[in-house]
């Protein structure tokens, strides 16, 4: 749905699982064994996926000043779930938030949150505002002021639904 490129670092992970859905057809990767593996989550792991999935795009629409699409739990009371400490590389010194259990998903996604932080890029990463895409996408432009997935197709769409509502 989007020609833009994935989003930078872990956030890149983030952006894939919220975009596993095709809102307006329905259709959900996470429903195939396919779809399930970059995620690393079997069926017994979808309902907690596709929990964290909503969370995580209502959070991208609020980085856009959106309110959220529908009700979630807080994406803060999941994250709370996956512990992070601050690892030390006895080298050089360096520090970085890392989940104290490595595997599962909420993990992966708390420490790609926790990265993003540090980087400057959380914020950035933005749901497109139109009702039935609300697809994620990362927001390059130099003001961070995007509104759409896809310039050419939601930004042309919401122009012509203006444009039609103005004729009306
Ligand atoms: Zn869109």
């Amino acid at each position: 749905m989007s020609d833009r490129l994935p989003a930078p670092g872990g956030l890149a992970l983030v952006e894939a699982l919220v975009n596993t859905v095709d809102l307006e057809s329905g259709r959900d990767a996470l429903d195939t064994a396919e779809g399930r593996t970059p995620f690393g989550i079997g069926e017994r792991d979808l309902a907690q996926a596709r929990e964290l999935r909503e969370s995580l795009r209502a959070a991208c629409l609020a980085h856009a000043g959106h309110p959220p699409h529908r009700a979630v739990t807080p994406l803060g009371d999941l994250l709370a779930r996956a512990p992070l400490y601050v690892a030390v590389d006895a080298r050089d010194g360096s520090a970085r938030l890392t989940p104290v259990e490595e595997g599962p998903l909420l993990s992966r996604v708390a420490g790609a949150v926790a990265q993003a932080l540090t980087e400057g890029t959380w914020q950035r990463l933005k749901a497109c505002e139109l009702p039935d895409c609300h697809w994620a996408y990362y927001d390059r432009s130099p003001a961070g002021r995007g509104r759409w997935c896809s310039m050419a197709v939601c930004g042309a769409r919401a122009k012509m639904r203006r444009y039609r509502a103005k004729g009306a």
